[in-house]
């Protein structure tokens, strides 16, 4: 809501924001900017959620020519989540908030995981933040507050904020408890962020081991591993119920792709237990009737 909220702020009916082909605000909230605010996306595919602010120099459109939407708005993710947990290269944020800024753009961070970014990186989230005119960030992903996002942005645009977060329905009374939380998590789990990328670390340097398992990307940033099973392994679905079966959680994300997230309900011991039962899931793996029938066919 954090997200679509900025969009209605920032665009009008019939304007279009511009975003990486991966991020969520594009594939993740049911295209909620078309639905909410008559805003059309065009998306960029990028580099595991990284994109180069060249990509972008050619793309805004003005009202000059009746056929075009006016581009209105650009929209980051940091880190970045299909990405991989990619922390964005400081210079292209930098570089395509410059860029925007001097086209007249504005210009929203979905920060959901701007903590992760700022611990990984040693940048501080408000060096990050001003560069952008409103930013976003998520209480219940890493820092582990039960419920919760929140807009920041200039008294103006949060004013705005306040009447559109009313009519998609997300006004609500008596939010000091979640506030507390929130709060709670703000002072107690950021710093700790990084035993949650410590631990992905020690998971995928596992997986980087193990014989079928691809990291994409190859290198791990912050506290989302995603990897690549080889189809002799079983499709993604299948060897996440394979983990699940002995108590190990990932979540399916592509065809043959598999995301790992730690967190702080996971201490170094589940990350050590996790990581035996992967190499036991790999090396058990019997060839399926499916792999082994395209053996045969190969050797046919
Ligand atoms: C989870 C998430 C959001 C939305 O957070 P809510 O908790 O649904 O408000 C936005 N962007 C990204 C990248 C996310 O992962």
């Amino acid at each position: 809501m954090s997200n679509q909220i900025a969009v209605r702020v920032h665009c009008r009916l019939g304007e279009e924001l511009l975003c990486e082909a991966q991020c969520h605000i594009y594939n993740y909230e049911q295209g909620g900017a078309a639905q909410l605010s008559g805003v059309s996306a065009r998306a960029v595919e990028g580099k595991y959620g990284v994109l180069d602010p060249a990509q972008l120099t050619a793309m805004p459109r003005s009202g000059d020519n009746p056929h075009y939407p006016v581009t209105r708005l650009v929209c980051l993710e940091n880190t970045h989540n299909r990405g991989g947990g990619r922390v964005l290269p400081y210079e292209s944020v930098t570089g395509i908030c410059g860029w925007a800024r001097g086209q007249g753009l504005a210009t929203h961070l979905d920060g959901a995981r701007l903590f992760n970014a700022a611990v990984a990186s040693g940048i501080e989230p408000a060096q990050w933040a001003q560069h952008f005119d409103t930013v976003g960030v998520c209480f219940s992903k890493g820092l582990g507050a039960p419920i919760g996002s929140a807009l920041s942005g200039t008294r103006a645009m949060i004013d705005a904020a306040l009447r559109h977060r009313k009519v998609f329905g997300g006004g609500m009374r008596q939010v000091g408890v979640i506030a507390a939380a929130a709060l709670y998590a703000l002072e107690h789990h950021v710093e700790r962020l990084a035993e949650d990328h410590a631990n992905a670390q020690l998971l995928a340097g596992a997986i980087r081991a193990l014989p079928g398992l691809e990291l994409r990307p190859p290198q791990v940033e912050t506290n989302i591993v995603v990897f690549h099973v080889a189809p002799e392994l079983g499709t993604a679905p299948e060897f996440a119920g394979r983990l699940r079966d002995r108590g190990v959680l990932v979540h399916p994300f592509g065809p043959q792709l598999l995301r790992a997230v730690t967190h702080l309900d996971v201490s170094r011991a589940d990350i050590e237990r996790a990581v035996a039962i992967l190499d036991e899931v790999v090396r058990s793996r019997a060839p399926s009737p499916s792999s082994s029938s395209k053996a045969r066919s190969a050797y046919a």
